[in-house]
């Protein structure tokens, strides 16, 4: 069984050209895949019946995730959907910014996961203290923009960003991931900007060096947490191979390469990583390599850390500002659903009870 949403275009085109077809009939089936949202093939009824037929007969399937499960924050702003795939099933976010519109709709942003679980074991982090699962195909990946862009389209909106901040590591799962990227990147697949997307890694240097390569105005954030080897080998136990020189570096590179300023990103543990002489010592780690600095107050959901106060956070970002690094405070959304940064984990179904 092959789901077309793991195609890129010119895969579909090969595949309709070597069963006989006419290389136009790809487009009569890509339009619909990612403008219509059919469920199967009868509904594509502009394809020939034959080629539906021989579709079906060599295992094509439309589109394999099922949701399950939705749940919306009391805002309305957060929803969360847990989709069904053939093993197991995944988390997947949309937030909506309704203050912040582009063109009369409101921001919508799409957090997808490339794993379930991971095993980059991060303390801090909900998903890597569950361990790691399995990687997630290319097509479970499109599948969680698919239904969302399929949600909103319904009230008149559309899918604006997307970042791969859900559960996993992204760049532990390249292949598939860069294949949902290019399919949804493509203008005769999904067709969202490439600057709209921002792919979160933990460092893995191979990855980000890779990612560059790809000719892709793709926006890289990576996940620092600690200006120093040995705080971070605390928080991100499997830190080892990727020092925070390395990482500093690769991003120096991608940036180079691409033109994309790298953001760092920043839990805030109160006790752990806050104070201001880590402040100091991360404003001397990054000062004046133009990158950004993304600060996000922890949420307390595996080990026992907590979020500092409001007033080390202003201290904290105010130190950085102060050395001329670029800084802001990530607002959180969609705590109270369980749908936050770290806060993914299939337990979905318990936690709606
Ligand atoms: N594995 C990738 C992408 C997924 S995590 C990465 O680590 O970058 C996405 C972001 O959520 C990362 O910046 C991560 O550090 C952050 N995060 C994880 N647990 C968190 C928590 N408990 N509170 C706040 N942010 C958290
Ligand atoms: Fe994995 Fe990212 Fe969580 Fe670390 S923070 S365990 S890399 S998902």
């Amino acid at each position: 069984m092959t789901d077309l949403y793991r195609l890129l275009p010119e895969e579909m085109e090969q595949l309709v050209i070597d069963m006989g077809y006419p290389r136009y009939r790809a487009d009569q089936i890509l339009l619909p895949l990612y403008y219509q949202f059919p469920k199967n093939f009868e509904d594509i009824p502009q394809l020939p019946k034959q080629l539906r037929e021989d579709l079906i007969e060599a295992g094509y399937t439309i589109g394999s995730a099922k949701e399950t499960h939705r749940i919306v924050s009391e805002d309305g702003d957060t929803t969360k959907l847990l989709l069904q795939l053939s093993e197991t099933s995944v988390e997947t976010v949309l937030m909506q910014y309704s203050s912040s519109k582009i063109g009369g709709h409101p921001r919508s942003t799409i957090c997808v996961s490339t794993q379930i679980g991971c095993a980059m074991g991060c303390v801090f982090c909900a998903t890597g203290q569950m361990g790691f699962e399995t990687n997630l195909a290319a097509e479970d990946i499109v599948s969680q923009v698919i239904h969302f862009a399929e949600i909103l389209q319904q009230r008149g909106e559309h899918v604006t960003n997307l970042v791969f901040m859900g559960m996993g590591e992204p760049m532990a799962n390249y292949d598939e991931m860069i294949r949902a990227v290019k399919i949804l990147t493509h203008d005769r697949g999904f067709g969202l900007g490439q600057r709209h997307i921002t792919i979160s890694t933990i460092g893995i240097t191979s990855g980000i060096d890779k990612l560059a390569e790809e000719n892709l105005q793709i926006g890289l954030a990576i996940s620092l947490h600690a200006p120093n080897n040995e705080l971070r080998k605390k928080l991100v136990p499997t830190a080892g191979p990727n020092s925070v020189e390395d990482i500093i570096d690769a991003g120096r590179r991608y940036f180079e390469k691409t033109g994309r300023r790298v953001t760092f990103e920043y839990a805030l543990m109160a006790g752990v990583n806050d104070s201001p002489e880590i402040a100091k010592e991360l404003a001397s780690l990054l000062e004046g390599n133009g990158s950004h600095v993304n600060l996000i107050p922890i949420n307390p959901t595996a080990g026992n850390f907590k979020r500092p106060t409001q007033e080390s956070i202003i201290k904290f970002e105010q130190i950085l500002s102060d050395a001329g690094v670029n800084c802001t405070v990530r607002v959180e959304k969609g705590t109270e659903i369980s749908a936050a940064c770290g806060q993914l984990r299939t337990d979905i179904v318990n936690s709606s009870k």
